[in-house]
């Protein structure tokens, strides 16, 4: 008999919409397993890697904080106004990314594997994935709940939102829609329908 083909989701949305709280609830309740780029993200530039190195050598050693450490905040201010720096940064750390995602499905031998990955979409790495979930919510609640998360004033919360490719188009090359308009208990119920839906 042919193995069931493995399900490998893609969990993206838009800032604040609640991919975070989605892919706690997969991995604690569920029991799914879950790769995160953002952390893969993180490792690429971790202290003495070869993409630090790199980093370094573009915008000298002053984009370190004094522990060797990168300085985050820094490399953001630079690519946040700076198109061509951001697209040379993703450059540098979006191979990485894919090449950690692959080493990890191809080692798993679990039948549901999610990725989230925020900017699945914008990174094209779509390819790696056989269904799309989209976390979504209105715009005033993404708005609401980053402003209260991250303390950030209106003004800044709605760059970071247009930063984004808008949810509304991410909705539209979904396969499977998460409303997080509501309260918790109605967005875990999705969660187990959709998991279920094979
Ligand atoms: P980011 O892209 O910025 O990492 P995210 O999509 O991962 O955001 P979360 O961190 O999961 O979003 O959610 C954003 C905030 O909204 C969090 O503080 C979270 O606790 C809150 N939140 C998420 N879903 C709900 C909900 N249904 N009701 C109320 N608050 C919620």
């Amino acid at each position: 008999m042919n193995e069931p083909s493995k399900r490998m989701i893609g969990l993206t949305g838009g800032i604040g919409t609640g991919k975070t709280t989605v892919s706690h609830y997969l991995a604690t309740v569920c029991h799914i397993k879950v790769l995160d780029a953002d952390s893969y993200a993180r490792e690429a530039v971790q202290k003495n890697s070869p993409i630090l190195q790199n980093i370094k050598e573009r915008y000298g050693t002053d984009i370190c904080l004094d522990n060797g450490e990168l300085d985050r905040k820094k490399l953001g201010n630079i690519i946040f106004n700076d198109s061509e720096e951001k697209e040379w940064l993703e450059s540098q750390i979006h191979p990485y990314v894919r090449q950690r995602f692959q080493e990890e499905m191809e080692k798993s031998q679990e039948q549901i594997i999610v990725l989230d990955i925020p900017l699945l979409f914008e990174s094209k790495l779509t390819y790696l994935v056989t269904e799309i979930w989209v976390v979504s919510c209105s715009y005033e609640q993404q708005l609401k709940r980053i402003m209260n998360r991250n303390h950030l004033t209106e003004k800044e919360a709605i760059a970071r939102i247009k930063s984004q490719l808008p949810i509304e188009e991410k909705v539209k090359k979904a396969d499977v829609v998460i409303d997080n308009s509501s309260t918790l208990e109605i967005l875990y119920q999705q969660i187990e329908q959709q998991l279920n839906n094979e």
